[in-house]
């Protein structure tokens, strides 16, 4: 069984306070926009973010989908960094559905240079992909959780503003962006058209993300929403959780974070383990000092109750999450030690 699940932050239960909250929503017809608990999430979401208006759906996956669909037309052009999720691990989304390019560029955990998006830009040329979209992610996953920078994002969305770019910021993390920060997430929001927050990550809600941008955007995304069968019923029921966890779990994170430097410190003095810098919740780490693969390595902690993810097969990743304890990170050393020293 696995006891400590380091796998990822999604796999946080429920909480009974949230449960609680969920069990009392008042509910409607959320696709005819009468649902009023989830009215009061998209409001909610809006206000924190500084945009006009916000939109409930299912997963963050088809907040950024549907952004891409709204503010390209096909055969334009993407720039994000060669990590990004909508690039990496949404199914090949952007070319299936929207019909763009992805022009990557290679940053530094998974943060790039103005001077680097600006030499993406293409010529404006009838042979060229027409550049249309600038796409940064906060936090940073692949790149280690790692956190932009306001004046970084600044420069990037400065040159992006030049050359008459959009900005779309995938904020699956970034509340963690705020509490590591200290920066408020609608300031970096304020550098961006459109944004969205992940409910299901560190907030710890069973599912939801929440889109927000400007008035006449978030009504096209609704149109999209429709069309892909992203509308809902009662979903009340499930922005309750939201609620709750804009209450109750942003400040939170700072635990997950400190939990997070804890994991990482541990792991540092275990021989054969090179540890990545930790700014949030995320730990990467690489085993091949170890002698032990990926894969096979992950499958002995399982035996031992822990678990993280694949990165590949010397990367591994592991994320604290509102389920961890302080007093789960020694017991998860623990096991990691005996599976590098192999006792
Ligand atoms: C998890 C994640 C997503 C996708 O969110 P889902 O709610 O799982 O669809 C997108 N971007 C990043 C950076 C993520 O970590």
């Amino acid at each position: 069984m696995i006891e400590i699940d380091l796998y990822s932050d999604t796999q946080t239960r429920p909480s009974k306070p949230m449960r609680e909250a969920m069990a009392k929503a008042e509910v409607g017809d959320e696709q005819q926009g009468s649902d009023p608990t989830v009215n009061a999430l998209n409001e909610r979401v809006a206000d924190l973010l500084g945009k006009e208006d916000a939109l409930f759906l299912p997963s963050g996956t088809m907040c950024n989908q549907i952004a891409l669909l709204v503010h390209c037309r096909p055969g334009e052009e993407v720039i994000c960094d060669r990590t990004a999720h909508i690039v990496t691990s949404e199914g090949g989304g952007g070319a299936a559905l929207a019909s763009v390019m992805f022009n990557t560029v290679d940053g530094e955990r998974g943060i790039f240079t103005a001077a680097q998006a600006e030499a993406a830009i293409r010529p404006d040329s009838r042979y060229a992909p027409r550049s249309k979209l600038v796409e940064v992610e906060q936090t940073n996953n692949r790149g280690g959780g790692s956190v932009w920078p306001l004046e970084k994002l600044r420069a990037v969305t400065a040159v992006a503003r030049k050359h008459k770019l959009s900005l779309h910021m995938d904020g699956a993390r970034l509340m963690n962006a705020q509490v590591a920060s200290g920066v408020k997430a609608r300031e970096f929001a304020k550098e961006v058209d459109t944004v969205w927050l992940d409910l299901t990550k560190g907030l710890a809600c069973p599912l939801g993300a929440v889109l927000a941008g400007p008035k006449d955007f978030i009504a096209e995304c609704w149109r999209w929403k429709q069309r892909m069968g992203g509308s809902m019923r009662q979903a009340g029921i499930v922005a309750a959780a939201g609620l709750y966890a804009l209450d109750h779990n942003i400040d939170r994170l700072a635990q997950d974070h400190a939990n997070a430097k804890a994991l990482a410190k541990g792991l540092a003095e275990i021989p054969g383990i090179a540890v990545e810098p930790v700014e949030t919740n995320l730990v990467f780490f690489d085993i091949s000092g170890t002698g032990i693969k990926g894969r096979d390595f992950n499958a002995a902690l399982m035996k031992l109750g822990v678990r993280v993810s694949l990165n590949d097969d010397r990367r591994l990743r592991a994320l604290t999450h509102l389920d961890i304890p302080a007093s789960a990170i020694p017991k998860a050393l623990d096991a990691f030690r005996r599976v590098a020293m192999r006792n």
